[in-house]
């Protein structure tokens, strides 16, 4: 691939070395496990965790005879990930043998693809935060086993091998080096987990490493040929992989400027250090002595098939969000933030049929989003279910409560859970909208500030503090438009 065929950074992106500008290159290869019961060629259970070795069956173990079989769910499910990556899908794909040893690969190869991919090109949009939306292309997606886990740190002299994860099926998406910050890189990621999220393809849980990065960096002045890359491996949080590519960058700049040559290599990211350090010089494929695994057939997949796959898709996030743009009038940014999440996405739809999608939608990112993350808290586990949340803009809505005391009330909810109607009832937070009690308020303030009603007639800026007051008196339980009404005729103003 030469520079030409490949979009060059904008101005505000290049990255300032001692002697000049310079355009940061990032490509990724993501690896989502694919959502599924049973691992890529064995009935073994996929599921995370389970005590060390329990989900090892023999073909896993590769016991000498043991035949690998296609599970063809997790085909579909890499299919399913192709379509929602706007891919082409191959009809015909095959598994290769890539070789090398370690202690977790008891098989001494992992069984991968390499010429023949079920998924090829594609592309996907992104929108980095409050800049333009950039495409970005897909080179293919590939299925292939995840090895196993050697552990290093239970004794000081021994390593233990557990094999659980060993044959589980990996989808690896690779990126074209289409990114120009680490900024794009991260939203090309996080793209790709709503993506897969909203399939159902891979859960997305980064914490128990069901996606992970390999992210590739070079450097080069701008318009010129592409510079040697670094590959940084197995990167599992979007900071994480912002804060290597922006180290990395600086480290590869610092040394062409100082007249040095980028070695090409495979780096570890340390996040305590924030730094790359050198793992390995990297591999050519042709290290890994890639070979047709004779234990499997060519993969042929019928066109009816994909086909049906394609007609059953859900919803996808960015149809999502201009749905959520024209039908609930939001802006792009909040339909952006909840299309983007299935779960959120689907709670905010709870809270706005049938009710005012704006405001649902301020509800949900301000002052729940709000209040989740100042409690650490995911969506899931949050004390308010959608359905009270509705029950509560249904209670502002019929003027059982005004806005501000909806503030108090789901504070409330937030703490005890309590449906908004019960914490209502109970703390006697009725909006007063019976025009006698708002008026004999109102009397007895004029009453006790005789000065300020000749103040408030000759300057209208003090009105204010009279719907203020009137507020306080009734326990902020006024209905603000009547208050305001009265106010009025009897100040005079
Ligand atoms: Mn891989």
């Amino acid at each position: 691939m030469t520079a030409l065929d490949v979009r060059s950074a904008r101005p505000d992106q290049l990255v300032s070395g001692d002697k000049g500008k310079w355009e940061i290159i990032v490509g990724l290869e993501v690896h989502a496990q694919v959502t599924s019961q049973a691992k890529l060629f064995s009935g073994a259970s996929a599921a995370y965790g389970g005590d060390p070795n329990a989900h090892v069956s023999l073909v896993d173990a590769a016991m000498p005879g043991m035949l690998p079989v296609i599970n063809k769910f997790c085909v579909e499910q890499a299919v399913r990930t192709g379509l929602g990556l706007n891919a082409k899908i191959n009809t015909k794909s095959r598994f290769d043998r890539k070789n090398y040893f370690y202690p977790d690969l008891p098989q001494g190869y992992q069984i991968s693809q390499f010429k023949d991919p079920i998924v090829g090109e594609g592309e996907i949009e992104i929108e980095p935060d409050g800049d333009d939306p950039v495409t970005i292309r897909i080179e293919r997606l590939h299925l292939e086993q995840d090895a196993g886990k050697s552990i290093h740190d239970l004794s000081p002299s021994e390593t233990f091998v557990d094999l659980n994860r060993a044959g589980v099926a990996l989808m690896e998406i690779v990126s074209r080096p289409d990114m120009r910050s680490s900024k794009e890189a991260a939203a090309y990621f996080n793209k790709l987990r709503a993506i897969v999220r909203a399939l159902g393809t891979c859960d997305g849980n980064m914490e128990e490493g069901s996606m992970r990065a390999d992210v590739n960096v070079s450097v080069r002045r701008p318009g010129e040929e592409f510079g040697t890359r670094c590959e940084i491996k197995n990167v599992n949080s979007t900071r994480f992989m912002q804060q290597a590519i922006e180290y990395e960058a600086r480290r590869q700049i610092e040394i062409i400027e100082g007249g040095g040559k980028i070695d090409q290599e495979t780096r570890l990211f340390d996040p305590d250090k924030g730094e790359t350090r050198t793992m390995r010089s990297k591999e050519d494929a042709h290290d890994y002595r890639y070979f047709p695994d004779p234990d499997l057939l060519p993969l042929v997949i019928e066109q009816a098939w994909i086909d049906q796959i394609k007609a059953s898709l859900p919803e996808l996030p960015d149809a999502k969000k201009k749905r959520f743009v024209s039908e609930y009038g939001l802006t792009a940014y909040d339909a952006g933030v909840l299309a983007g999440d299935s779960e959120a996405s689907a709670y905010f739809e709870t809270v706005a049929k049938g009710r005012d999608g704006k405001l649902a939608a301020n509800w949900v990112t301000q002052e729940l989003f709000g209040a989740l993350n100042k409690g650490g808290l995911e969506l899931s586990a949050s004390p308010v279910k959608a359905e009270a949340l509705g029950a509560l803009l249904d209670l502002m809505k019929d003027g059982t409560i005004n806005g501000k005391i909806a503030k108090d009330v789901f504070a409330k909810m937030l703490e005890t859970g309590d449906a908004p109607g019960a914490i209502v009832e109970r703390e006697g937070l009725k909006q007063v909208t019976d025009t006698g009690a708002i008026e004999k308020a109102i009397d007895e303030l004029m009453a006790a500030n005789a000065d300020k009603v000749a103040d408030v007639q000759k300057n209208p800026k003090a009105f204010g503090w009279w719907v203020g007051q009137t507020m306080k008196a009734t326990g902020g339980k006024a209905n603000p438009a009547v208050v305001n009404d009265i106010l009025k005729k009897k100040l005079g103003v």
